[in-house]
């Protein structure tokens, strides 16, 4: 199909050129001077994004590497590790953890609101012998677009009286929802390059606290390649123990300069915009959004709930097909129920409309039962916040 491919999935986003032009790069010596130079940038610039002074470890993997990473360098085996059932995205986490050797606990959630800082609070309280090592909590989970109240869990467990590492998957939402690793006194923040970095997959981070480096010293889990140890050791010098992701890490020193060049707070604004504009549509449509917790909705994806009797993945091939857009499929337990609007990235008003102007033509072409006139909801709070001057360019 001429014209670009819409890849509005939360994450892989689309790509900037900018970035793009930045890894089209010869591949370097990566123990020479030219990438130190590089390596101490990214190291350095990357504190920033996590909002922290504590050190960031840059992995070449996925998302997933940097969950392993976060808790063999912080547990020992049969530690008993509290998760929270915010969707599919906590469950794999939890199913990570079980296959390394540590016991997990799920408090249960019901997939249309995110983590609830009293459920941790209650059950640290309730675990006097502090049994519970670590409190697992993703920010933004994935498969359901509901934001987890970090510092509002922080607050319950230090209420509770409780030792426990804080660690937090933030994924799809560094760089699109605002989130404060120091402030919040997280332990371990893991992040990944495919989303709000606007980066193609294949970096992962672990942003750490010195009670996670102190943990780091006692953990008992097998660790070779995500030793953070010997990472921090070389990584003083800009360097990195094993071959690191040149090209991609030439991408990361571009994605933060524009990120920061826009400016944080401004970012999270756009991304916020984009959701509230998002959900109109949706409400527009007379459809239902899952997440149903009205502080809680992300700024980064929607997740849109099918009417009775329709098939998402059918309506997203639909999608597809006629207008060359890729929706986000429901995952785990709303499979075929829901699909997903990724508007996180490199992404702005007219990318909005077209992305929402394809899911309306959709609804219309696959049948499925819908109110038009969610385009035009969102042109109208688009266009009316920037004539009120509440839009952030
Ligand atoms: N955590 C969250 C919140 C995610 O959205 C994802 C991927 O989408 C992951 C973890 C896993 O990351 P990866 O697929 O990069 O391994």
């Amino acid at each position: 199909m001429p014209g670009r491919h819409f890849l509005q999935i939360p994450g892989p986003t689309n790509v900037p050129d900018r970035v793009l032009r930045a890894m089209d790069m010869p591949t370097m010596d990566h123990r020479g001077s030219e990438f130190q130079a590089l390596g101490k940038r990214v190291l350095s610039g990357i504190k920033v994004i996590f909002q922290t002074e504590k050190p960031v470890v840059i992995y070449p993997a996925s998302g997933t590497g940097a969950w392993e990473a976060a808790l063999v360098n912080t547990l020992s085996p049969g530690d008993l590790v509290l998760m929270y059932e915010s969707g599919q995205f906590a469950a794999l986490w939890k199913k990570l953890a079980e296959k390394l050797g540590l016991r997990t606990e799920f408090l249960s959630g019901d997939w249309r609101s995110a983590a609830k800082p009293d459920a941790i609070s209650d059950r640290l309280k309730a675990d006097t012998d502090h049994e519970i090592k670590a409190v697992c909590v993703v920010h933004n989970e994935t498969s359901t677009g509901c934001v987890a109240p970090i510092a509002e869990i922080r607050r319950a467990i230090d209420e509770a009286g409780h030792p426990a590492l804080f660690l937090v998957d933030t994924i799809s939402s560094l760089g699109s929802i605002d989130y404060r690793h120091d402030e919040w006194g997280v332990d371990v923040t893991v992040g990944g390059s495919q989303k709000g970095l606007m980066l193609p997959p294949g970096l992962s981070f672990n942003a750490l606290s010195d009670k996670a480096l102190d943990a780091h010293e006692k953990s008992g889990l097998a660790k070779s390649y995500w030793d953070w140890a010997e990472m921090l050791l070389v990584n003083k010098n800009g360097f990195f123990p094993y071959t690191p992701a040149t090209n991609l890490l030439y991408g990361l020193d571009t994605a933060i300069e524009m990120l920061l060049d826009e400016g944080l707070a401004k970012v999270f604004d756009r991304h916020a915009r984009h959701g509230e504009a998002t959900r109109r549509a949706v409400r527009a449509w007379g459809l239902d959004v899952l997440c149903e917790e009205e502080s809680q909705h992300s700024g980064s994806l929607t997740a849109v709930l099918m009417p009775d009797g329709q098939d998402a993945d059918q309506f997203r091939k639909v999608v597809l097909d006629h207008f060359n857009m890729s929706l986000g499929a429901g995952l785990g337990k709303v499979a075929g129920k829901v699909f997903r609007i990724g508007h996180l990235g490199d992404f702005n008003d007219l990318m909005l409309l077209g992305t929402l102007g394809g899911v309306e033509m959709g609804l219309a072409i696959a049948g499925v039962p819908h109110t038009p006139g969610g385009v035009r909801a969102a042109m109208d709070f688009l266009s009316g916040q920037r004539r009120a001057g509440g839009d952030a360019k």
